[in-house]
């Protein structure tokens, strides 16, 4: 997937995200930042893929996004983000990084892993994700916290719980 790694977020959980952007928006954001970073920049059809929507559906939302301050259409670079909008896509690629690698240490597929990060990256408060954060760390760093932990989620599975 790509994901850059970071150890310990800047800041840890300072800034939430902005309660008056929807989900939408946030999911808007946060693919257009990760293309950016990715190819140097986010065409329309490229958006309309990652996201499963159609490009009339992007074009809509990249007007009312850019309405709304998040994002600027520049002649030779295309679309980039705003310093407001880059935040709001830095603060929920930091939420799907650390849910992310929460769950790869219980060997959840894939799969699951992105729609459920998905879901949750949006709902989350700073308070919740510093906890998060701060037990991904401690699974990360702790291999026998981690093994017992797996150990008993393989137990509970076998009991059919
Ligand atoms: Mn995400």
């Amino acid at each position: 997937m790509g994901l850059r790694r970071r150890r310990a977020p800047a800041r840890l959980g300072e800034v939430p995200l902005p309660p008056q952007t929807t989900t939408a928006v946030q999911d808007y954001l946060e693919q257009i930042h990760q293309l950016i970073e990715a190819k140097g920049y986010a065409r329309a059809v490229d958006i309309a893929a990652h996201l499963g929507v159609s490009q009339a559906s992007v074009s809509a939302m990249i007007q009312r996004m850019g309405a709304e301050g998040f994002v600027v259409y520049e002649k030779y670079r295309g679309l980039i983000l705003t310093d407001k909008g880059r935040a709001i896509a830095c603060h929920v690629i930091e939420r799907h990084e650390i849910l992310t690698r929460l769950l790869r240490g219980f060997g959840i597929d894939e799969a699951t892993i992105y729609q459920d990060v998905e879901g949750m990256e949006h709902h989350i408060s700073s308070q919740t994700l510093e906890v998060l954060t701060l037990l991904t760390e401690e699974l990360e760093t702790n291999p026998s916290l981690a093994d017992k932990l797996r150990a008993r989620l393989a137990r509970g599975k076998a009991a059919g719980a």
